[in-house]
């Protein structure tokens, strides 16, 4: 018996010191999906067609091998929709699954980016490698640090089709919620993390819930990127305003708090040049590894933070 116990706790010891060993946010693995994902195989991804198809299923492989948790018997969560502007009708699939909470299982953050993007046209591929590969990919590896470190609260991770197409995955995600929406404290959206040439990241949202800016000031001061806040109210030029830029706007909406990570459009914004080789790795893995703080921050001290009776 004894001499089992001390295996144990051998066992622990070596599981514990791997882990810290390892940093929080692996770049090689980000950086992976977004190879693969902007990848010519996959097509741009665009809803419906055979690449966007396969990044579902790339995500469903990697939800599964970490050992999210599911709503039901499947991480896919189908839907249709009818698209007034093409006149048509498509079916699209959300990836969603959850780590539980240890203290609130029962309250949800939704982490979320949007995994389609514009397909091919005139036989370019739009590989939309920083849009939004590249929030897929911290999607994926934030999911993979918090399966193994459980949050307080439960975080729901849910990769959104259909966001290209007028954010149809994100509003049939909040139109049949697979928990009840009173049960979802906030949501971080991440869509086009991976390149700045001001190495500037911006957080929109907290003009809107001001209660969320004052926890996010000390992971900005600490992270390598220069953190802006801002595009989240009325300006002359609409376009500024990235209140319903992306798949946060559905939970605004609905009154739902909200925080979307991303960048200013670049050069290469919805062109087929959104590739790969344009990522700026050191960028991307900082903006993960702020994005991950933050969310650590938030889920510490969330009901703290929400009377702004935070510490
Ligand atoms: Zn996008």
């Amino acid at each position: 018996m004894a001499l089992k116990t001390l295996f144990a706790y051998i066992l622990a010891l070596f599981i514990c010191c791997s882990l810290s060993a390892q940093p929080a946010v692996l770049p090689d693995s980000l950086l992976a999906h977004v190879r693969i994902l902007s990848s010519d195989e996959y097509q741009g991804r665009r809803t419906q067609e055979k690449g966007n198809l396969m990044a579902g299923d790339y995500l469903v492989q990697r939800y599964r091998s970490m050992g999210l948790k599911a709503f039901g018997d499947s991480y896919v969560r189908p839907f249709s929709f009818y698209n007034r502007w093409m006149k048509q009708a498509f079916n699209g699939r959300n990836i969603v699954g959850y780590v539980r909470g240890s203290a609130f299982p029962g309250q949800y953050i939704v982490l979320s980016a949007h995994y389609d993007h514009l397909g091919v046209k005139n036989d370019r591929i739009y590989n939309g490698a920083d849009d939004n590969a590249s929030g897929v990919g911290a999607l994926i590896e934030l999911a993979r640090y918090f399966s193994r470190r459980p949050p307080l609260h439960s975080i729901i991770f849910a990769a959104f089709d259909a966001e290209e197409m007028g954010l149809k995955g994100a509003q049939s995600f909040l139109d049949e919620p697979p928990v009840p929406l009173d049960n979802i404290l906030f949501n971080i959206n991440m869509d086009m993390i991976s390149r700045n040439e001001k190495n500037e990241l911006y957080i929109c949202g907290a003009k809107h819930y001001p209660f969320l800016r004052a926890p996010l000031e000390n992971p900005a001061r600490e992270s390598r990127l220069a953190i802006a806040f801002g595009h989240d109210e009325p300006t002359a030029t609409p376009q500024d305003d990235w209140t319903t830029a992306s798949d946060h706007g559905c939970f605004h909406k609905k009154g739902i708090p909200f925080l979307y990570f991303g960048v200013e459009d670049h050069a290469d914004y919805h062109k087929p040049t959104d590739d790969y080789e344009r990522i700026m790795p050191a960028f991307y893995t900082a903006a993960a590894d702020f994005i991950l703080n933050c969310l650590l921050v938030l889920d510490k001290d969330w009901s703290g933070i929400r009377t702004g009776k935070g510490k």
